[in-house]
């Protein structure tokens, strides 16, 4: 076996394999329509449902949950879409990204811009940091206790309008994938929760980027380009060392003249990549905000911690008289009062066994860590919704409005579809994805900085143990 073969296997093993070996993957991804084509077909259905669920409320005397899953396009969006999106970027990385309708609005909006001589600017610095898409976030994290977004089809096109105008305006104002870099409010989400996906756009062999004339995957005057773009989210593909940032939309793929782009598919966690041990502010208060709410959807689903939880919100509802208040009340304690008081405890814990300087700085170490507990509570949730969902899609089908459907189940004239799989098969899957989390978010404390592993172990055991706590009643069926 001669050396370069060799070296192209140890370098296989290590990073993984390249999915660009295999002819049709790479006939897809070198396509001029890849990935507009998808991009526009998701753009359609996007159109689509927020068309259809224009205007539309629950009906007088109907559960509104009941309501939701009857309602295609709640059971779509809410149902479907959005736990497949969570549980899609934890397996495969920002895969979703590569296919989203509103980087093509955005894409095209900026063209339009460019084109009638708008004078578009740089991202702005807050927007850039992150602090725009993570208040936006925590509206979308409001608007579900407090207007029942998931519930309420009006509501959730409204949201879906609102998505696509900012895209078209952002495009239209900020240059170079603003947008997705600065607005989009799932990005902190995709960007956090997709590290460890096992798909990874990488470069090649060092050598052959440091010997490259060309630049092509960085060259400002191909980023206007239709296809084979250099990266339109200004990364240097050469130098990609995690998921973070890349959106796999392939570009830089296409434009790499010596082909040294890859698309790999690798271990999940990928011992590979860069790790930092302590991340921006922005994503730490990200994970910490979506800690709260993965805690109230796990509980969601056991009465007894449903109840625990939602006491205080509850009590102090009927203390202030504001029951008209009461979910946004919920909404505070879901996303900053739980956070809060947690994270103290946890980054208390590292600061007392010497893990950290301070508070901020503790936050900071365990955010990525913990990250990964907390994402897979947000797929154990996923897949408790999809798989009680799912059973509603023919029905929804033959009556998108659902309100009648929904009206006669809940008079119980017609049985409402049953679960795909029972709640405590769920539970059982959950409780290995969860003490598999545990293990990977410890590894990922050790790989971003093996000083004082323990202290920052100790929190994410920790949560590893509430939630885990939390689906025993999960496992007794709810
Ligand atoms: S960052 Fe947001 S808008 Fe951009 S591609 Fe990803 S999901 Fe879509
Ligand atoms: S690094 Fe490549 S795949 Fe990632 S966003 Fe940039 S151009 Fe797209």
């Amino acid at each position: 076996m001669s050396t370069s073969v060799r070296v192209m296997i140890a370098d296989t093993r290590k990073d993984g394999f390249d999915l660009l070996r295999i002819g049709a993957i790479r006939a897809l991804v070198l396509w001029r329509g890849f990935p507009y084509v998808f991009q526009g077909a998701m753009l359609g259905v996007l159109l689509g449902l927020a068309a259809l669920g224009w205007g539309q409320v629950p009906p007088a005397g109907v559960p509104d949950k009941l309501f939701a899953k009857s309602n295609l396009v709640t059971l779509l969006v809410w149902g479907l879409w959005w736990p497949g999106m969570v549980i899609a970027t934890v397996l495969l990385g920002r895969a979703w990204c590569a296919i989203c309708p509103l980087e093509l609005v955005a894409n095209v909006s900026e063209r339009v811009g460019r084109t009638l001589g708008f004078r578009q600017r740089a991202l702005p610095r807050r927007a850039a940091s992150g602090f725009v898409a993570l208040a936006l976030f925590a509206a979308m994290q409001m608007l579900i206790p407090g207007g029942h977004l998931h519930r309420v089809p009006a509501l959730t096109a409204l949201v879906l309008s609102g998505l696509l105008l900012l895209a078209v305006a952002t495009g239209l104002l900020y240059e170079h994938r603003a947008f997705c870099r600065g607005f989009c409010p799932a990005s902190l989400l995709l960007g956090s929760y997709g590290r460890g996906g096992v798909l990874a756009i990488r470069p090649g062999p060092a050598e052959t980027c440091r010997a490259c004339a060309g630049k092509e995957c960085v060259r400002a005057d191909r980023r206007d380009r239709w296809t084979a773009r250099s990266c339109p989210s200004l990364l240097n593909p050469a130098r990609l060392q995690h998921n973070g940032d890349c959106l796999m939309c392939a570009e830089c793929v296409k434009a790499c003249s010596s082909d040294n782009m890859r698309l790999l598919l690798r271990r999940p966690f990928s011992g590979a990549d860069a790790r930092t041990a302590r991340v921006p502010r922005v994503m730490t208060l990200f994970v910490m905000l979506v800690s709260g709410f993965v805690i109230s959807e796990l509980c969601s689903e056991w009465e007894a911690a449903k109840a625990l939880f939602g006491w205080v919100p509850g009590y102090l509802t009927a203390a202030l008289g504001a029951k008209t208040l009461g979910g946004w009340i919920e909404g505070i304690w879901t996303i900053v009062i739980v956070p809060v008081v947690l994270w103290t405890v946890l980054g208390g814990v590292v600061v007392l066994l010497g893990g950290a300087r301070g508070l901020g700085d503790a936050w900071r170490r365990l955010a990525l860590p913990l990250a990964v507990v907390v994402a897979a509570g947000h797929v154990s949730k996923g897949l408790a919704k999809t798989t009680s969902w799912i059973g509603f899609i023919p029905g929804a089908l033959s009556d998108p409005a659902g309100s009648v459907r929904a009206a006669a189940i809940s008079a119980k004239t017609i049985p409402s579809p049953p679960a795909l799989v029972s709640l405590p098969v769920v539970g059982a899957v959950a409780v290995v994805l969860v003490a598999a989390s545990v293990w990977l978010g410890t590894r990922e404390a050790r790989l971003a900085d093996p000083d004082r592993l323990s202290a920052r172990a100790v929190p994410v055991l920790l949560v590893g143990a509430l939630f885990l706590a939390i689906l025993t009643g999960w496992l007794r069926g709810g």
